[in-house]
């Protein structure tokens, strides 16, 4: 017997659970249907030495205002990112110290990074968040990969570097796989580079001590058995009337007697635009739809966390923030959960030549990365983890999607455009902080409104 429901919502990230409380609380009858064994999506913390320690999302700063809200209402607190002291970088084969966002490099390498943003902040004043396409250059700007723009302003190779640097933590891609009209409205939609990538006064200024997932797990708890997990949705059959979702366990066949089926009035599918592809659409959707999920790839990224008896680089004046121009390990934040320790390194890391290493030599080249930070005490952690989201085996790939040339001109109007009773949530969709947390909880609030307004239009 298939179930019947007002919304089905697809995916319990942080988007799909945002809609799902939201419609909850005016109180129509939804369920959320999500293919993982736990709600989070891309949010996912895990107990290392008994310290929850975030394997995707982690950090949360000023205008995020939709995601601080919701962890206020739910009573899951933020701490500051610890930021005191040196920062390190470690370039060109050696190690400096610095302060702020910017690195110590010579004087006419910081004179083309200035000159570089400088330009790309006067470009991303003309592109509309939500219709990026209509900029006065889109068509110029969309042909053109990161890469290529920076040749054409002429970037030195320090900056082509850096920026490579933001491209690999950003996109979970390199300059040469984002298209500059993507890059353009990305940057727009966090308010700009420095808001992107700084700490103070940043996306990285503020952390969830408890950890990310904490804020979807709360949700979950709120919506009860309207969620549903390892439940893979592979079929929506749509209407005038509504939507049939077929749904099964990730491990069973089609026709199983376990698959269930959902009738719903609407649906909500709250998943990254590429993994939209793994559900079979009835009829098909139109050829666009079909385009859109081709042209919005996941990134990949890694991430890697060692933990020690206490935070030694503080001791040296160091924050624990480091940057390197030699892989695996490229930027390091310190996520220690009190001053007398333990101490925490979170490692971002580079996917390639990383991923595809045994388990052993994975926590080798993390710690090498480390040491060549933080000096060789940083090769003797306590515990270690590392995870790598483009490994995943379902719905793989993050921080989100790396956007190719031609995608936003090609089909960018039908990323997130009704098609009758479905509406599309996800922080790929979203106008404000795209690709973030916050992106995603103010996608989810946006497709909860489409919805409601579906359901409350005269017959
Ligand atoms: C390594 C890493 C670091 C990050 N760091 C930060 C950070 O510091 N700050 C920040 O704000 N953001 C960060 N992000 C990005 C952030 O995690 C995402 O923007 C956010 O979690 C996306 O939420 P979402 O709900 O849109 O999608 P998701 O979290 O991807 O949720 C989609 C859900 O749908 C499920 N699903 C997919 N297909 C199906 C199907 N067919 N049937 C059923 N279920 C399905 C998936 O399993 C998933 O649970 C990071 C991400 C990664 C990977």
């Amino acid at each position: 017997m298939a179930e019947e429901v007002d919304v089905v919502i697809i995916g319990a990230g942080f988007a799909g659970l945002a809609a799902a409380r939201q419609l909850a609380r005016t109180g129509l009858d939804v369920l959320v249907l999500e293919g993982r064994d736990r709600v989070g999506g891309r949010s996912w913390t895990q107990a290392t030495a008994g310290i929850p320690l975030d394997l995707g999302a982690t950090f949360v700063g000023p205008g995020q205002d939709a995601v601080l809200e919701l962890a206020r209402e739910l009573g899951v607190a933020t701490t500051p990112t610890y930021c005191a002291g040196n920062n390190v970088i470690h370039w060109r084969g050696k190690l400096r110290s610095y302060r702020g966002t910017v690195p110590k490099l010579s004087p006419a390498t910081l004179a083309n990074l200035g000159w570089v943003r400088w330009q790309l902040a006067r470009l991303t004043r003309d592109v509309p968040i939500d219709a990026p396409w209509k900029a006065p250059e889109a068509r110029r700007l969309d042909a053109m990969s990161l890469r290529q723009w920076l040749v054409s302003v002429r970037a030195a190779p320090a900056t082509h570097d850096l920026m490579a640097i933001a491209a690999r933590v950003t996109w979970g891609a390199e300059p040469d796989d984002v298209s500059m009209l993507h890059v353009l409205r990305y940057v727009k939609a966090a308010g700009g580079l420095d808001r992107m990538l700084d700490v103070t006064g940043g996306a990285q200024q503020d952390r969830f001590p408890g950890g990310t997932q904490e804020i979807a797990e709360k949700m979950a708890a709120e919506l009860g058995d309207r969620v549903r997990l390892s439940t893979l949705v592979d079929r929506i059959i749509r209407d005038e009337r509504g939507v049939r979702v077929r749904c099964g366990q990730p491990e069973k066949p089609a026709g199983d007697d376990e698959n269930c089926e959902v009738n719903a009035r609407t649906a909500i599918i709250a998943i990254p635009p590429q993994h939209r592809a793994a559900i079979e659409f009835s009829p098909a959707l139109p050829a666009e739809y079909q385009r859109l999920m081709r042209c919005w790839p996941q990134g990949r990224l890694s991430k890697a966390y060692a933990v020690y008896e206490y935070p030694f680089w503080r001791i040296d004046g160091r924050s624990g923030e480091g940057l390197s121009d030699t892989g695996p390990v490229f930027i390091t934040f310190d996520v220690s959960p009190s001053p007398a320790g333990p101490g925490v390194l979170l490692g971002f890391v580079d996917p390639r030549n990383f991923d595809e290493l045994e388990p052993g030599q994975r926590r080798e080249a993390a710690l090498a990365g480390f040491a060549n930070l933080f000096g060789e005490r940083a090769r003797h952690p306590v515990a270690y983890v590392d995870h790598s989201w483009g490994g995943e085996e379902f719905a793989p790939g993050g921080p989100t999607a790396a956007v190719p040339t031609g995608s936003w001109t090609g089909v960018g109007p039908w990323l997130r455009k009704p098609l009758g009773p479905i509406f599309w949530a996800g922080t790929e969709t979203a106008d404000e902080w795209t690709g973030f947390l916050d992106g995603a909880v103010r996608s989810g609030y946006r497709a909860a409104d489409e919805a409601a307004s579906w359901l409350a239009r005269p017959d």
